[in-house]
């Protein structure tokens, strides 16, 4: 160090001019006041650190003096109390009156998706009676129709498949979008989907390519999916989407425990058995077999050869 060097000629050499000696002194005070700045900015960036980690500690400490009156948080049991399977979550009011007509919502956007063989475009709506307040606004559910569409495990993971959100009027004259999703009231659902099961359920129409939401769903989810009404939105996009796309038939759960194929009624149940209860024309077989809730047709972000043997035979 520069400093020390200078320090030890000014020590063995005492009797040198002033002029000199004034210089060392000089250099010396400036490397101390030097390594005084940097001393103490070192330590002050430990300080912070240790500061902020302090900090941390007592707001977390505070956070949980706060909680420590409520007692303990509410624990979900894991079933919602006097359901039967297949029936409506308590939850959110619904719509009461239906018009069957709709408002366009939500934004256009870029192509999403490689697929160049089934280039899809589509709209979003929401029936007119539905006020925004009661979904979280319009464009809540539009936003989540594009980015369950878009999210690479959805079915853009088939190198055929592609979506556009696109407004209505750029399609070239007399051409309609290939899907519109619709967020539509309980009683419209069933105009149009039927209610054959009594039970909430959602639907594909072709006539009109309308893939029809059923807001009861929408805002109070199913059972199956636990309270996670985000992955059921998910879920319900995807399941009837994938009908529009070609797949009409529904998949019975291939491996106990495993993920359910999203073309499985996962609003109803994820057993095998209980599903053929509901409807014993279905695909469903009574061989004991319960799979876990699961959004997406290709939950590895990749068609690969068992998703497409789950997701079933494709006829378009
Ligand atoms: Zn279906």
């Amino acid at each position: 160090m520069p400093g020390r060097g200078h320090a030890r000629r000014h020590a063995v050499k005492p009797q040198r001019d002033s002029q000199e000696h004034i210089k060392y002194v000089i250099a010396g005070v400036f490397v101390l006041v030097t390594l005084l700045v940097l001393g103490s900015a070192l330590f002050h960036s430990a300080d912070s650190n240790g500061a902020r980690v302090a900090s941390t500690h007592a707001s977390g400490e505070g956070k949980e003096e706060d909680a420590a009156p409520r007692g303990e948080g509410p624990v979900f049991q894991g079933e919602y109390e006097g359901l039967d399977i297949g029936d409506l979550p308590p939850g959110a009011p619904l719509t009461q009156e239906s018009s069957n007509t709709f408002t366009i919502v939500g934004h256009p956007g870029e192509r999403v998706g490689q697929g160049t063989k089934n280039k899809y475009t589509y709209v979003v709506e929401v029936e007119d009676t539905i006020k925004p307040d009661n979904i979280g606004g319009f464009d809540a559910f539009a936003a989540m129709v594009d980015a369950t569409l878009s999210n690479p495990k959805s079915w853009i993971a088939d190198p055929e498949i592609s979506f556009q959100h696109v407004k209505e009027e750029d399609l070239p004259a007399g051409q309609e979008p290939d899907f519109r999703f619709q967020l539509t009231t309980m009683k419209t659902t069933h105009d149009v989907c039927g209610n054959s099961y009594n039970l909430e359920t959602s639907c594909f129409m072709p006539t009109g390519h309308r893939v029809v939401i059923n807001e009861a769903r929408w805002l109070r989810g199913a059972q199956p999916y636990q309270g996670d009404l985000g992955g059921y939105r998910q879920y319900v996009i995807n399941h009837e989407v994938g009908h529009g796309v070609g797949y009409a038939a529904h998949q019975p759960c291939v491996k106990n425990g495993g993920l359910a194929p999203v073309m499985m009624q996962q609003t109803l149940s994820l057993s095998n058995d209980e599903l053929h209860n509901i409807n014993s024309q279905e695909v469903y077989k009574k061989d004991g077999m319960t799979c876990v809730a699961n959004p997406w047709p290709y939950p590895q972000g990749k068609k690969t050869q068992e998703d497409s043997a789950a997701n079933g035979n494709r006829s378009d």
